[in-house]
């Protein structure tokens, strides 16, 4: 079994209140196709979604960022496509607030991945270089394999997605694929 970790593809994160803008709308049905596929598969899905509260003066990125992914708001909604995949196949799909950048700090995800002996992450979603990359900083560290598709990552920076996907290869040893191939079989 493997994992598809579905990183921060929300409203707010794509067009809303911290937008990646374009670079996000243009993979919405790339990601929308291999969580389909993924979990068509039986393969374990994760939806990793950053959770704020109104006016939380003690979280870290409150000084960093303007207000999104606010609890019970429409900015913390999955973007276009993805959002109908996961309403239809809601019972088969991991939904997993997060708080932080990335989707191993204060969740179980570590766990879950163990209990299903899951010993590769692949991750999709946004920003590349912000919450995707600090997700595969963790995997690397507890020592799972890691894929990334890179035509299924966005940032807002074209510098730092770039900077990102060669750190992912040439520092966590990840394999930075397509999805076509995948798609296409
Ligand atoms: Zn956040």
């Amino acid at each position: 079994m493997k994992a598809l970790i579905v990183i921060d593809f929300t409203n707010d994160f794509v067009d809303g209140n911290l937008p990646v803008g374009e670079p996000a709308i243009n993979i919405q049905n790339t990601i929308a196709e291999l969580t389909k596929s993924y979990s068509d598969r039986g393969d374990f899905v994760v939806m990793a979604v950053d959770l704020h509260e109104h006016n939380d003066a003690y979280h870290p990125e409150t000084k960093l960022f303007p207000p999104h992914n606010i609890r019970g708001t429409r900015g913390r909604e999955l973007y276009g496509e993805l959002q109908q995949v996961y309403e239809e196949r809601k019972d088969a799909i991991y939904w997993m607030d997060k708080t932080r950048y990335s989707a191993f700090c204060g969740t179980d995800l570590n766990q879950k991945l163990r209990e299903r002996g899951i010993t590769e992450v692949d991750l999709v979603g946004v920003c590349t270089d912000i919450c995707v990359l600090h997700t595969a900083v963790d995997a690397y560290n507890y020592g799972y394999r890691i894929t990334i598709y890179e035509d299924a990552v966005a940032s807002f920076n074209p510098e730092g997605h770039k900077w990102a996907l060669s750190h992912f290869q040439g520092s966590l040893g990840a394999s930075v694929v397509r999805s076509k191939e995948l798609l296409n079989q």
